[in-house]
């Protein structure tokens, strides 16, 4: 444990390559030497990493053979010291990476890619640095479109998501340097995101931040290749997973407003898309002598269930008393 990290008094393994070491082990790295006690027959699975009987201490001079090559003692997977030791290979760079994109994903903050647009009908497909493809664009139409951006959070959930609701936790960052295009958008999840949803991946449907509220746009989900794939979108910005049927990001609310006159308060809303949605609960408080009361069920209003129409709600409130009313929509 002092070799772990620097600076640390056990010379000569005070330089922190104990801990580059065991990190290389924890991101899938094998000893460079093969583990098998010098028999030239275990392996690092590196193509790139010549052939090694055993382990080396110290600093010993260069060259080194063993099982008739030169051997890489000076690699952070052998056992020589700290000051010796300074290469990882290009294939042990693509272990680590391979390890960063499945089952050390959870490293991750975003991944971007940036990719030049330049022909209709084609996939445009944006991988991960192990090649795994996190999202797709296919254009039916280019616009002024030229390149196009897509950034993955695969360890967050959706920004401004209200409390209780469910979302895939990834979303997706997607810009274009142009306009007047139309694109297919398919964007990629893992199962293990969708593990305590109550119809699992079957009913995921895309959502999109209009810089105010998500809306949900549907989309057709594959539960085999584990996508959601939308044709027509002609505007990026934030898009997200959530199934409309279990506890999704909540109707989008267009507009609210109310009105005062001697004994009644008239509350107006419009929704610009519902989905399962039973109806609203209305809901009062009241602020008194600057104490703020409990929140008090006033009435209910019968909502349209899933509807991509914009619907007009009103409701009047004739027992006015409060000083201030405020109102809760309740989709459930
Ligand atoms: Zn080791």
């Amino acid at each position: 444990v002092e070799c772990f990290g620097r600076p640390s008094p056990l010379v000569p393994y005070h330089l922190g390559r104990t801990t580059t070491h065991e990190i290389g082990h924890w991101l899938n790295l094998r000893h460079i030497w093969g583990d098998d006690n010098g028999a030239c027959t275990g392996s690092d699975f590196c193509d790139d990493t010549p052939n090694q009987g055993n382990y080396y201490f110290g600093c010993p001079p260069y060259p080194q053979n063993s099982c008739g090559s030169s051997d890489m003692f000076m690699n952070y997977m052998d056992y020589t010291d700290d000051a010796c030791m300074n290469i990882f290979t290009n294939n042990q760079t693509s272990r680590k990476k391979a390890a960063y994109t499945n089952f050390r994903s959870a490293l991750w903050v975003s991944f971007k890619e940036t990719i030049t647009i330049n022909s209709a009908g084609v996939d445009y497909i944006f991988t991960t640095p192990s090649g795994e493809p996190f999202a797709k664009l296919n254009f039916a139409s280019l616009g002024t479109a030229t390149k196009a951006t897509v950034e993955v959070f695969p360890n967050l959930y959706p920004l401004n998501i209200p409390p209780g609701s469910k979302a895939v936790k990834r979303y997706f960052d997607i810009t274009t340097d142009g306009t007047g295009y139309e694109a297919t958008l398919t964007v990629y999840y893992n199962d293990s995101e969708v593990i305590n949803f109550i119809n699992g991946d079957n009913n995921l449907k895309l959502w999109r931040f209009n810089g105010s509220d998500w809306v949900l746009k549907g989309g057709t989900v594959d539960p085999v290749a584990n996508t959601v794939t939308l044709a027509g979108v002609n505007e990026f910005s934030l898009w997200a997973l959530s199934d409309p049927e279990d506890n999704p990001i909540p109707v989008e609310l267009m507009s609210f407003s109310s009105s005062v006159d001697v004994n009644n308060v008239t509350l107006s809303w419009l929704t610009a898309t519902e989905v399962n949605n039973q109806g609203f609960e209305i809901e009062r408080i009241s602020f008194i002598d600057n104490k703020t009361g409990e929140w008090e069920f006033i009435g209910f209003v019968q909502g349209k269930g899933t509807t991509t129409e914009a619907s007009y709600y009103s409701f009047v409130d004739s027992r006015f008393n409060a000083r201030q009313l405020q109102l809760q929509a309740k989709t459930n």
